[in-house]
């Protein structure tokens, strides 16, 4: 329940609109409500004609304009319960906006560590279902239920007014019907868990499947992951007829006490009618008022099951809400503005860094280095070394467990993720664009550049060619993951997207190592480019990526074995002058343990 009211605060700025669907339910209420006074009315002169106190044209007059009063109260109600119904859509969908902006705006800024456990489609999938639920809990109330419920509290005190009995069986029967509800609701709201978990894994790897569809029909495993995504959602059959079989239990129980308790009621009315405590009129008054009363006490359980999926759908939102942020995290005014470098300071210097992933298995130890301005720098050594590791520690991905890590001579913790961000420059192995346009992904790190600008870092990244070729040029689609593209061509579109973000420091991560000769000496013209004037960290498996290098660090688990010049390397015998001689003698397969 406090998390629903978490979701009140969370969209405060609604207040207009909660207030404006809460009026009309009140109008709503008051409009029906005078519906049964007139028929009472009606029903008296009716009475009265019958039995001859009243003349027949009196009372033909005073029925009709009774009649003429509910047509204006009926239409008053059919007016302006739609309105509300309008105030009501808008209100869910708004509520459904900053929601679902807020939890996008939380998930963009957590730590790198939260999605290493986390499965994307899952995420998406549990994000839509919690706020829908939300969403629709709220347009029920909204559309229906508020109004309903006003109506009862009139009511109540209505027939408190003409006999008390009647107003203590309705105050009874409504906290009866909500703990009998109650009752199921700890093993319905498992069960329901039970069956989200499912369906929110078996979506998980839904997106999974569909992300890398080609894998999965190069291994013919449609059938499997068919098979395995219909047994997840077969689970929840089980689970489905356990929760609804208790659940109907529980209502048959709920409603024959509600029908029991409507026995008295009736029975109340019609008594005193006979014993002469009401006029016809008023009888007809009271059971209709208690008619009206009848149906939401009725419908409550279908508002309390509605509440519930809305509660666990919340308590969901919130448990991702409430994961902090990465600390260091901070959106500055001018986001593009870059880090001042310290007078003398290196352009990047780790301090005898230790990290771990999972809490004790430190995957690099003592790692200490420093690159000067504009210095080329490979690491190289066996896969799983840590390379990557170092990149993602640069990028402030993680936080080192010992040690720091200096940025133009200022402690990278101290420094916004914003601006460290901005001044590194990354092609990953893999080109990791997005739909859309070739010009967007070029772009992507400097939306507002110009038609030139995007032109000019494409020449330099020896793309313009290819992107012309196309029938669509820049504008060309590129289909999900740039898919429509050759490997060499989103590489260096890749590049072309790094030339433009133009930053003092570059990281490439096995920029070329997924591609073959032809396209890596493509891409590598791009790459010169790019270095040009940059300080460099270069990963690389094949040392004709790392020609040219300043020097050259290699990793041997976790930890540096050497530093030094290409030519101090390769004549210390160590992991470079292995490799060197790996390839020279052209003996290729055994360069795939490094
Ligand atoms: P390299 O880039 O040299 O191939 P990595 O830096 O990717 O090596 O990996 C170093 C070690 O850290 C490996 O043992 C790898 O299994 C582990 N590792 C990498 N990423 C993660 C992660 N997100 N969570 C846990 N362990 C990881």
């Amino acid at each position: 329940m406090s998390s629903l009211l978490h979701i009140l605060r969370f969209t405060r700025s609604l207040t207009p609109l909660y207030v404006a669907v809460v009026v009309c339910s009140i109008l709503t209420s008051a409009t029906t409500l005078v519906v049964p006074f007139l028929i009472g009315r009606a029903t008296d002169s009716v009475s009265g004609a019958v039995s001859g106190q009243t003349p027949t044209d009196t009372a033909v007059r005073t029925v009709i304009v009774l009649a003429l009063a509910v047509l204006v109260a009926e239409l008053a109600t059919t007016l302006i319960s739609n309105v509300g119904g309008w105030f009501g859509d808008v209100m869910s969908n708004r509520m459904r906006t900053i929601l679902s902006v807020r939890y996008y705006d939380k998930l963009l800024h957590l730590p790198q560590r939260w999605f290493d456990t986390e499965i994307t489609g899952t995420i998406v999938a549990r994000l839509n279902r919690s706020i829908a639920e939300v969403t629709g809990f709220a347009k029920t109330m909204s559309n229906a239920f508020a109004s309903m419920l006003i109506t009862t509290a009139a009511v109540l005190v209505i027939s408190a007014w003409y006999a008390w009995p009647l107003a203590v069986l309705l105050l009874v029967i409504f906290p009866v019907y909500v703990w009998l509800t109650a009752l199921t609701s700890k093993k319905w709201q498992r069960l329901e868990g039970e069956k989200n978990e499912q369906v929110d894994i078996a979506s998980g790897r839904f997106a999974e499947v569909i992300g890398q569809i080609r894998v999965v029909k190069s291994f013919v495993r449609e059938r499997s992951e068919l098979e395995d995504f219909s047994r997840r959602f077969g689970s929840t059959d089980a689970t489905t007829r356990e929760q609804s079989s208790h659940w109907h239990r529980m209502d048959v129980l709920r409603r024959s006490v509600l029908n029991v308790v409507f026995f008295a009621i009736y029975a109340i009315i019609f008594v005193r009618t006979v014993q002469g405590h009401f006029t016809l009129g008023e009888m007809v008054l009271l059971v209709q008022l208690m008619n009206m009363a009848k149906s939401p006490v009725e419908s409550m359980s279908w508002v309390i099951d509605a509440s519930q999926r809305a509660i666990a759908g919340s308590r969901d939102y919130f448990r991702v809400m409430a994961t902090a942020d990465d600390p260091r995290t901070e959106v500055l005014p001018d986001a593009a503005a870059r880090l001042e470098p310290v007078p003398g300071a290196p352009a990047l210097e780790f301090h005898h860094v230790d990290f771990a992933y999972e809490s004790d298995e430190d995957v690099l130890h003592d790692i200490d280095f420093r690159l000067e301005h504009g210095e080329r720098i490979a690491l190289v050594g066996e896969s799983g070394g840590g390379k990557s590791t170092i990149v993602n520690l640069l990028l402030g991905l993680y936080e080192p467990g010992r040690g720091s890590i200096d940025v133009a001579g200022h402690d990278g913790r101290t420094i916004p993720l914003e601006q460290l961000r901005s001044g590194i420059g990354v092609v990953f192995q893999d080109a990791s664009l997005f739909s859309g346009t070739i010009r967007e992904n070029i772009a992507y790190g400097r939306p507002d550049a110009s038609e030139e600008e995007v032109r000019a870092a494409a020449v330099r990244a020896n793309a313009d060619g290819f992107i012309r070729r196309f029938p669509g040029g820049y504008d060309q689609l590129i289909g999900e993951r740039g898919l429509k593209l050759s490997g060499g061509q989103r590489q260096r579109i890749a590049v072309a997207r790094a030339i433009l973000k133009d930053a003092p420091i570059l990281v490439l991560d096995e920029a070329t190592s997924a591609l073959d000769t032809r396209a890596e000496r493509q891409v590598q013209k791009g790459l010169d480019e790019l270095m040009s004037g940059r300080t460099s960290l270069i990963i690389a498996h094949r040392l004709s990526t790392i020609a040219g290098v300043d020097r050259i660090i290699t990793l041997r688990e976790g930890h540096i074995d050497e530093i030094g010049t290409p030519a101090e390397l390769a004549a210390s015998g160590g992991i470079y002058a292995q490799l060197l001689e790996l390839q020279n003698s052209g003996r290729t397969r055994a360069l795939a343990k490094f």
